[in-house]
Formats: structure tokens, C-alpha cells, sequence
């Protein structure tokens, strides 16, 4: 592990930061998840600065600055670098009050770089590096919770009385296990025994905030280790009102999408619903998504996902090699049939290939999945047919004709049109 190791424009535009509050008579570190991301070998999303300067002393030095959060003493700082800016949180160096919400402490207070270390959550969120050490010869890390010895050994650990911190603020639990999870690390026993003991107060946070951390979760490839570990420390159970012991198989097994990012939210949820044994019967489904939407805060667009692809999944699993050609295109055609596809591939691997072939066979067809339909309801009007609410019926018909190849011209089309409004009048 070399400290700096990693070198990018948002890493320059932080020492700049950095050199400048040096240079003004102030201390200035990088500090929390930077430093841990850097020693790890990892690219940091982002650079902390933390500061002996205060919030007033940090906006007198530079010229692009927003006061984001004034209770935490918090100044952004805009620094340009490279290509573009770079926007650099500074924190002055504080201790956390008390808790009474158990999530904000109620008043923080500016203090000393060490009780600054002892106020974050992890050990290995809780270490400096002096970003202008090599100017200087002085050693660059600054540990003063042990969390170098901690990320040698692969250790989540809590600062100080894990059960003390884990009742400061229940959030630390979900934290703690997307950090294990991500870095493939343990949890250190009284930490992992302190999540437990306090899992149910998990119920307190925030919708929101479980929500997020979830989704972060979801979207690294350890998310089945996260699952997992959910499970293992009963903190499913506060999540979702159900405690499931059954390992997240399906959702260990999804296949990335190959482009850099990972599956969507939602085939991820769907996955790990499926894994937590929900039997999904088209009716089961719309009261499962309803209970998860409002449990991790979705938008709108993540739960009308979460169900088409949950529905999708079920139809395929169900239905697939009974349905018609047109229903089958339709299928294929969906937006998630992917995403449905890969949790078919995650459970039933020569199943998905099966399928994809028969999707292949479909799309090599006259027309293809999803044709332009010969006919639109404009047309339909144009053929002399009035309006009304047999019309979306009669252009599904004819469209599934189209689909199977029974109507390929749009003269064809209208025959067929005109037949079957003559049939509904007669009937
Ligand atoms: P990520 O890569 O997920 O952003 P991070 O460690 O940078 O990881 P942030 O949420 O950005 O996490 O927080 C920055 C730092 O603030 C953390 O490294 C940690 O030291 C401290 N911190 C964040 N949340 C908490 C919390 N709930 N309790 C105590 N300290 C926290
Ligand atoms: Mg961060």
C-alpha cells in the first residue's frame, strides 16, 4: 500500500486546497474515505480536507466557496484542475455532541484533529494523510484509532464503544456492512454483535437513508455479500418486517451488464426478493413492490421497474413456451425483458440460453420483435370506423396478426380491419 498511489485532477485540485491553508498557518489533512479508498489501491470518488481553520477562516481564503453545512462546519471549496473544477469539501476539525435523534448530533463543536478521527464511524474512515508530507519529509498517515493495523487486516471496526456508536446513529449498521461487503473485509466481533443487539432500531432511520445505502449496496458487484450479511446480522428483518435465512443465490449470480455498470436497482431487488423466498404470483407481486417501495424510499420509475421485471421473470419462468408468437414478441419486446432475462440466467442458466434462442428465431422473422403497426387508430377512423373503446382491442388484434405473420401488407391489414369491425357489429 503505497499512500498516493493513485493520482487524478480531483487529488490535485484537494492538495491545492490543502497547500493553501498550509501556507496561511493552518493544518489541513485529507481525511475519511479518501485516504482509505487510496491506501486500498482504489480511486477515490472524492476528496475530503479537514482543517484546523474555521469555517470563516476556510471562506476568507479562497474565492469560490458555498457554506453548505454551517452546523457541521462545512465549506465547499470549487478549485480548478486539469480539465475541469473540482469541488473539495472542507470540515474543521470537530467532536460530535450528543444524539438525540440518533442520527444528527445535536451541536458539534471545533476541536482537535484527534477528536475529530474519534467522531467518525469506522476506523478505517478515521485516518489523515497529509497530502504535502513528502514536501515536508513528515510521515504522510495519521492514525490515531488504529484503522492502518485495521485495513491491513481486513477489519470494519467501530471507533471507540461500538455499542456506544451504533446507538449514536442506527445508519452506522448499513454503513458498516456496504463497507465489509465492498472491501471484502470482516466485521470485528463487538461490532458485528453491536449490529445486532441494535438492529431493530434500524426501523428509526430514515426511509430515505436506508433506501440509499441500499442502493449503493446493490450496485457494487458485492452486493450478494451484502445481502448476505443483512441477513446474518438480522438487519433484514428491521428492513423489511421478515427475516429470511435462505442465502441470496440468485442475486450472487447476476451477470453484469459488460459496459462498466452494474445490473439495474431494480433486477438486483428482484433478484434478492426471489432469493428471500417471496412466491411470486402476479397478484403477490404488486403487494410485494408496494411494501418495498415504501420500505427503500423508490421513485416512481425504480418500483414500475422493480414489478414489470419481477412480472416479466414470472411470465417467462410460467408462461414462456405456452404463449403464441405474438405474445412472445410482445415479451421479448418489453424494456426489462434483459434484465428479466438475466435473473432466468442467474437461476437457470441453459433455460436463458434456450430462450435467447427462441427470441434469436422471432427477430429473424419478416418484421422482426416489434414492428411499426401497419395500422393506427387515425387510419382505422379513415377506414370509417368510429371511435370508442372497442378500438384499442381491435388494434391489439390486428397487430398481433401482423406480429404472426398472418397480415404483412397494410391493404391486408385493412381487410382484416374491416372484417372484424363487420364481425363486432353483427355480434
Ligand atoms: P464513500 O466512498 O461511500 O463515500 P466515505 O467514507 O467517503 O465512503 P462518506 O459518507 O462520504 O463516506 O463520509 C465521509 C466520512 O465522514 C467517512 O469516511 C467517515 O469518516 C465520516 N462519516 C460519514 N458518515 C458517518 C456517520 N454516520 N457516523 C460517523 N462518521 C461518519
Ligand atoms: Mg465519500
Amino acid at each position: 500500500m503505497t499512500p498516493g498511489s493513485t493520482r487524478s485532477d480531483a487529488r490535485a485540485a484537494a492538495t491545492t486546497v490543502a497547500r493553501r491553508l498550509r501556507e496561511a498557518g493552518f493544518t489541513a489533512y485529507f481525511a475519511g474515505g479518501c485516504v482509505r479508498d487510496e491506501l486500498l489501491g482504489l480511486t477515490p470518488t472524492d476528496y475530503d480536507v479537514a482543517t484546523d481553520a474555521t469555517p470563516d477562516e476556510v471562506r476568507g481564503r479562497f474565492q469560490r466557496t458555498a457554506h453548505v453545512g454551517a452546523h457541521f462546519g462545512v465549506v465547499l471549496v470549487k478549485e480548478r484542475a486539469g480539465e475541469g473544477d473540482h469541488t473539495i469539501e472542507v470540515a474543521t476539525f470537530r467532536s460530535d455532541g450528543s444524539y438525540s435523534d440518533s442520527r444528527r448530533p445535536d451541536q458539534v463543536t471545533f476541536s482537535s484533529p484527534e477528536e475529530d478521527a474519534r467522531r467518525r464511524d469506522f476506523s478505517i474512515n478515521a485516518l489523515f494523510l497529509d497530502p504535502l508530507a513528502d514536501e515536508g519529509g513528515a510521515s504522510a498517515v495519521i492514525d490515531h484509532v488504529g484503522g492502518l493495523a485495521d485495513l491491513e487486516r481486513g477489519l470494519v471496526r467501530a471507533v471507540g464503544d461500538a455499542d456506544a456508536r451504533l446507538r449514536e446513529d442506527h445508519l452506522r449498521a448499513l454503513r458498516g456492512v456496504r463497507f465489509a461487503a465492498r472491501f471484502g473485509f470482516d466485521l470485528e466481533e463487538a461490532t458485528s454483535e453491536a449490529i445486532t443487539r441494535h438492529a431493530v432500531e434500524l426501523r428509526g432511520v430514515s426511509r430515505e437513508r436506508i433506501g440509499d445505502e441500499l442502493r449503493r449496496m446493490m450496485a457494487h458487484t458485492s452486493r450478494h455479500d451484502a445481502a448476505w450479511k443483512l441477513q446474518l446480522l438480522g438487519l433484514d428483518e428491521a428492513m423489511f418486517d421478515r427475516h429470511s435465512a435462505s442465502a441470496p443465490r440468485t442475486l450472487g449470480r447476476l451477470s453484469e451488464p459488460g459496459d462498466g455498470r452494474p445490473p439495474a436497482l431494480a433486477t438486483c431487488l428482484s433478484a434478492w426478493a426471489l432469493d428471500r423466498g417471496a412466491v411470486i404470483e402476479a397478484t403477490q407481486i404488486a403487494g410485494l413492490v408496494r411494501h418495498w417501495r415504501e420500505r427503500l424510499c423508490l421513485s416512481n420509475e425504480e418500483r414500475d421497474a422493480f414489478k414489470r421485471t419481477l412480472e416479466v421473470h414470472a411470465s417467462l419462468e410460467r408462461a414462456w413456451w405456452t404463449l403464441g408468437v405474438a405474445a412472445q414478441k410482445r415479451l421479448a419486446s418489453e424494456s426489462v425483458f434483459t434484465e428479466a432475462l438475466r435473473l432466468v440466467q442467474a437461476q437457470r442458466p441453459e433455460e436463458m440460453v434456450r430462450i435467447r434462442a427462441r427470441v434469436s428465431e422471432l427477430a429473424a422473422e419478416a418484421g422482426g420483435l416489434a414492428p411499426e403497426p401497419l395500422l393506427s387508430g387515425d387510419d382505422l377512423i379513415a377506414l370509417g370506423l368510429t371511435p370508442g373503446p372497442r378500438f384499442r382491442g381491435l388494434l391489439d388484434v390486428l397487430y398481433d396478426a401482423q406480429l404472426e405473420g398472418r397480415v404483412g401488407t397494410r391493404e391486408d391489414a385493412e381487410r382484416l380491419a374491416r372484417e372484424l369491425s363487420r364481425r363486432s357489429d353483427d355480434g
